[in-house]
């Protein structure tokens, strides 16, 4: 079968530039994609830690943004993977998280650092590089919105017949939209009357996740129950009625765990690796996540972990909430993340009051988020909402059985510990379905209670370690999704 020819658009890129679960999907997708029967190459901004880790990057096309910057397309390899990298040097050579500033402000500019992805998208799309032909501009979140749209106008001026490629917007997190003053529409190389109801206006202003939604030829989200949710009210960003509108393009694949960086038998950042049938191990890995963060040396006490970015999204008020009754059942827990000062304050101050009972390191740690999951019994993902979630997949694959709201892709991971799940051996964690504290705490006591069985406890570790979720299995729904377009569009020629 004829290979489909994929350009996938991100601002982040695992290993070279990651602040979330993003990063982890466009890093594993390339290879998983190639399995599955495309050749995907990449664009990215020139973030420095993306220049610095794409290697062999030389010139290949200019492109002029609409405020008539320069930028010069730069074609290059990651691990065996092509990658366009956009050198604007004014735009993207700024030390630090890709979308805030050193104070955590969102840079003022950033509707053109990322209009000139989508620009450089569209224009790739459109013949850029007159040695590869994207059949399909796979674009990924709001800063990649505005490909789709830019591809959408474009077929229109093209001469009768000539292809154009046909798109994919994927939602990564409706809640992030990449929306502007409308004085910035001057830049983003849209046509006048895309600045409407039914283009990219959103109450006043412009928004390149509406770009994204409004014109994209496909519609995904990283879950089934994701894709469902978005369409209310509730979870709807707003954009409830355009997803109800779009219904019939729109739809859920689960993201998978990269097992070549996740996998607790093979994990050179972790004490000692284990599997399902080495259990015994992973109390070594709990010795020492108890040693390295000064806590208690009690194999006995039930370990929880965190491992979030600290907003109010991912829940973490009940983990706060309830860590009286936590410490009072005699367990302990560890905290990964940064964010929210608040947050990060009232954990510091959690660890101070406790200091062998609770530990807290703020901050980003790659390294440490491997051994938060090696050496914890459970995993602590209470977000109020949750597009697919990655920790508690980590989670489950690491034998630290996920505690989760029943929200989203939490929803479509984890199945809970009630008895007859117990009793069919499908259970694999605990999950709470109203967003309050009280639900958390009876879901915190179903985790203290099954501890205290060993036997069962071990039999749930081993269920939660054997369930897959594959990125060959993702691959495959996108492959045929991209299939599914070319050949209902025939390459998209608009006469
Ligand atoms: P989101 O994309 O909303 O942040 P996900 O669960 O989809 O949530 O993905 C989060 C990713 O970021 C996971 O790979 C998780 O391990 C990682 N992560 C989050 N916070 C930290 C941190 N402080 N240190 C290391 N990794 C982190």
């Amino acid at each position: 079968m004829k290979r489909t020819e994929v350009l996938q658009v991100s601002a982040e890129f695992y290993p070279l530039l990651k602040t979330g679960g993003l990063a982890d999907v466009t890093g594993a997708l390339p290879a998983a994609l190639a399995r599955a029967g495309a050749n995907v190459r990449l664009l990215l901004p020139g973030f420095p830690a993306i220049r610095a880790g794409v290697t062999g990057l030389r010139p290949l096309a200019e492109h002029v943004a609409p405020w008539g910057e320069r930028a010069v397309v730069l074609g290059g390899t990651w691990n065996g993977h092509g990658i366009y990298v956009i050198d604007a040097p004014a735009l993207y050579e700024r030390p630090g998280n890709p979308y805030l500033d050193a104070h955590g402000v969102a840079y003022a500019d950033n509707h053109r650092r990322f209009a000139l992805l989508g620009q450089a998208a569209a224009a790739l799309g459109n013949g850029l590089d007159a040695r590869w032909q994207p059949q399909i501009v796979h674009a990924h979140d709001w800063h990649a919105a505005l490909a789709p749209a830019l591809v959408h106008h474009a077929r229109h001026r093209r001469p009768p017949g000539s292809p154009s490629p046909a798109t994919v917007f994927t939602i990564h997190n409706l809640a992030y939209q990449g929306a502007f003053a409308a004085s910035t529409f001057v830049d983003l190389g849209l046509p006048g009357d895309a600045y409407h109801l039914d283009g990219v206006e959103f109450h006043g202003q412009v928004s390149f996740m509406k770009a994204g939604l409004q014109y994209a030829d496909r519609i995904t989200t990283v879950s089934p129950t994701y894709a469902r949710e978005i369409q209310g009210r509730e979870q709807g960003c707003g954009l409830d009625g355009l997803l109800r509108k779009r219904h019939n393009v729109l739809s859920g694949i689960l993201n998978g765990v990269d097992t070549a960086v996740w996998n607790p038998a093979a994990d050179s950042a972790i004490a000692q690796p284990f599997d399902a049938r080495r259990l015994a191990r992973k109390a070594i890995n709990k010795a020492a996540l108890q040693r390295q963060f000064g806590l208690a040396r009690r194999p006995e006490a039930p370990l929880f972990g965190v491992v979030s970015r600290m907003t109010e999204q991912k829940g973490l008020q009940w983990v706060l909430t309830g860590l009286s009754e936590l410490l009072a059942r005699g367990g302990q827990l560890v905290v990964l993340g940064s964010g929210d000062a608040a947050l990060e304050a009232a954990f510091r101050a959690a660890a101070q009051a406790h200091p062998r009972a609770v530990a807290v390191h703020i901050g980003y740690d790659e390294t440490l988020s491997h051994r938060v999951f090696a050496g914890t019994d459970v995993t602590l993902v209470p977000s109020r909402f949750e597009p697919c979630g990655l920790t508690q997949m980590y989670g489950l694959a690491y034998g630290s059985l996920p505690l989760v709201h029943r929200v989203g892709g939490l929803a479509d991971t984890v199945v809970d510990v009630a008895l007859e799940n117990l009793a069919d051996g499908s259970a694999t964690g605990f999950v709470f379905d109203a967003f309050d504290g009280a639900a958390y705490g009876a879901a915190l006591r179903r985790a203290f209670a099954l501890y205290a069985r060993a036997a069962q406890w071990r039999r749930v570790q081993r269920t939660a370690m054997g369930r897959v979720f594959d990125w060959d299995a993702a691959a495959a729904q996108y492959a045929a999704l991209y299939r599914s377009l070319l050949t209902t569009e025939r390459d998209h020629a608009v006469a």
